[in-house]
């Protein structure tokens, strides 16, 4: 048998691609049957690992390129502070229906395990604001479509989209073009 570590892809490299591998475990069925969820709580929990995946997200984007980071409930809001912390930015949430106490914009919209909707604060964004928008992982493309829509809605600018983990065979990069695409993992 092999003791060899399969090589991992992702945007910035195999080294932080091997990170976030790393601190995943797999779930098989769940949330139901036939998902195989990325539990990445185990990243979450690693701190130098989680610094060091934070500074290469800003590294790729580079300080100054956005102005907001959107971080989309719940482990999306995780990452958004962290990013927006190291760059000196703010946060804006992208939240689950019926959270936010103010008029919001709503998107719905499937989910590689059921239906959902976001919502985001109308005039959480300056008009014209370049946004970052975060979360864990990017399935079928639909949170991250929803999310985009949102920001615009809303009046900002997407500046791009960075996620952990990209479910590559599920094509969600295809869904947002062409907008730019950042995963740190692509499986
Ligand atoms: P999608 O809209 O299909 O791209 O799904 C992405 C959203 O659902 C993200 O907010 C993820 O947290 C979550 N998600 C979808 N599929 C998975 C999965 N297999 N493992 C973990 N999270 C997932």
């Amino acid at each position: 048998m092999s003791s060899e570590i399969p090589a991992v892809t992702g945007d910035s490299g195999p080294e932080l691609a091997a990170l976030v591998a790393g601190g995943t475990v797999d779930v098989p069925d769940f949330p139901k049957p036939g998902i195989v969820f990325k539990d990445l709580m185990p990243f979450f929990g690693d701190g130098p690992t989680f610094r060091t995946v934070i500074d290469g997200i800003v590294a790729h984007y580079g300080v100054g390129s956005f102005d907001v980071v959107a971080g989309v409930e719940a482990r999306g809001f995780v990452m958004a502070a962290a990013i927006a912390y190291a760059t000196g930015v703010g946060v804006v949430p992208v939240r689950k229906a019926g959270k936010l106490p103010r008029p919001a914009f709503s998107a719905s919209y499937g989910l590689e395990y059921g239906e959902a909707t976001l919502e985001v604060s109308e005039g959480a964004f300056v008009p014209g604001q370049r946004v970052l928008v975060v979360d864990d992982v990017l399935a079928t493309g639909g949170t991250a479509g929803a999310t985009m829509d949102l920001v615009e809605r809303a009046g900002g600018v997407v500046a791009g989209f960075t996620v952990l983990m990209e479910l590559g065979f599920l094509d969600g990069r295809e869904r947002l073009g062409p907008r730019k695409v950042h995963a740190l993992l692509t499986v």
